[in-house]
């Protein structure tokens, strides 16, 4: 099996996947409510001949590709979930979904992992070993999909996994591939404060939710300032802060939601206490209750060595030693993490910010948007890791003919 003809294949195949890429991003659909999106991938695997499994832990998709000779089975993975976000970018394949988008890229992971798998279903008889591809819901919220996929048995049989992340604020063309702790712990919390509704011309016959609301969401800054360990990374973010109705009256109860982020059990601990200390002296210096809600999210997400070492050869075969980079530990969370602790593998990054095309704005913005080369660069990658890991094949570096690469 020669690599470099699958990459050509992968060309071919290219304006297709773009296509489809549009028509995801054109029809997002929340995580745990995607409905139409499985369905697409599951046709689409289906017409290619690969035995397709629906509605693993609800609404995932499984393509298991058994190839011509045996040898092991490499997982490859893709999210299909989208934001509550309204897109803002002008763009003809724009949401057209009012309030939800596209805005991470899970449209580009799924059109990538497809086009791999389309190319691979071609010449299943050579290939020595199983390819397993899994198409996640439910990336973006907690608990997320991963941790049920795994649960109905995605993982069975499985040797290794990897999984891709389109990252719009590094350049097309490059890899970002780090060892070890990746992403952070992602954990959420709910304050509902309860105080005294009344007249608003009447505060000392209250007890005022809203100004308690509001003492607590400064307090809770003085955790990672003033409790944590400088040396180890941690964020505590307040998200919402809802209050009142009526400019007269004061407001029985505020309601708080946040999120935390961290890479060290101790800190993760010591955080969720402090919230919890914060809350209940807050509120009692004011007179008020409050109920308090801490949810474990995704684990940190944690890379293999040996399989962060095969990305990074693949990586530097492909794109040249100097588009690939090693990355800092960033705080953002992803239930990959829930695979790498059932089996080794590796979550890597791929470029996608370009200038020329607007694409400039960080993850989760209204305007966020990647070049879709990096549909080519993450399929690439996935054909090379599958090749190398089944039958120690290499690519040959394709950089000089790049013509989707930065120089
Ligand atoms: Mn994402």
């Amino acid at each position: 099996m020669k690599i470099e003809q699958l990459f050509k294949r992968l060309d071919e195949v290219y304006p297709e996947l773009v296509e489809l890429r549009r028509d995801l991003h054109m029809y997002p659909e929340l995580s745990f409510q995607e409905i139409n999106t499985p369905r697409k991938i599951a046709d689409y695997l289906n017409e290619l001949g690969l035995e397709v499994k629906t509605e693993v832990g609800g609404r995932g998709v499984v393509g298991i590709l058994t190839g011509g000779k045996p040898g092991k089975t490499v997982a490859l993975r893709a999210d299909f979930d989208a934001l509550p976000i309204q897109d803002e970018k002008s763009v003809e394949y724009k949401s057209r979904v009012p309030g939800v988008m596209h805005a991470c890229g899970h449209d580009i992971h799924t059109a990538a992992l497809l086009g791999v798998a389309r190319v691979l279903s071609e010449v299943r008889e050579m290939i020595e070993g199983n390819i397993v591809f899994i198409h996640q819901f439910a990336e973006e919220k907690v608990p997320g999909g991963a941790k049920l996929m795994i649960e109905d048995g995605c993982l069975e049989g499985v040797d290794v996994i990897y999984g891709a992340h389109v990252w719009s604020t590094e350049p097309i063309g490059t890899v970002g591939i780090g060892e070890g702790p990746m992403m952070a712990a992602l954990d959420s919390f709910e304050i509902v404060v309860n105080g005294k509704g009344g007249h608003g011309a009447t505060p000392h016959l209250t007890v005022d939710s809203l100004v308690v609301g509001s003492q607590l969401v400064l307090n809770l800054q003085q955790i990672v300032s003033r409790r944590v360990d400088p040396l180890k990374p941690a964020v505590v973010t307040v998200g919402t802060f809802t209050s009142g109705e009526a400019f007269n009256i004061i407001p029985d109860t505020a309601k708080i939601t946040g999120t935390v982020r961290s890479f060290d059990e101790s800190v993760r601990a010591l955080i969720e206490e402090s919230i919890e200390q914060i809350v209940d002296s807050t509120c009692a210096g004011a007179g008020a209750s409050a109920k308090f809600n801490y949810t474990r999210g995704y684990p940190a997400v944690c890379n293999n060595p040996e399989e962060t070492k095969r990305v990074e050869n693949a990586a530097e075969n492909l794109f040249g030693k100097n588009n690939v980079k090693e990355l800092a530990p960033i705080m953002a969370g992803e239930d990959f993490s829930y695979y790498l602790q059932k089996i080794p593998g590796n979550f890597f990054f791929v470029g996608g910010g370009n200038p020329e095309i607007q694409a400039i704005y960080p993850h989760h913005h209204p305007k966020f948007n990647v070049d879709e080369r990096s549909i080519l660069l993450i399929g690439q990658l996935f054909i090379s890791l599958v090749c190398n890991y089944l039958s120690q094949e290499k690519a040959k570096p394709i950089r000089e003919e790049g013509i989707y690469l930065n120089s």
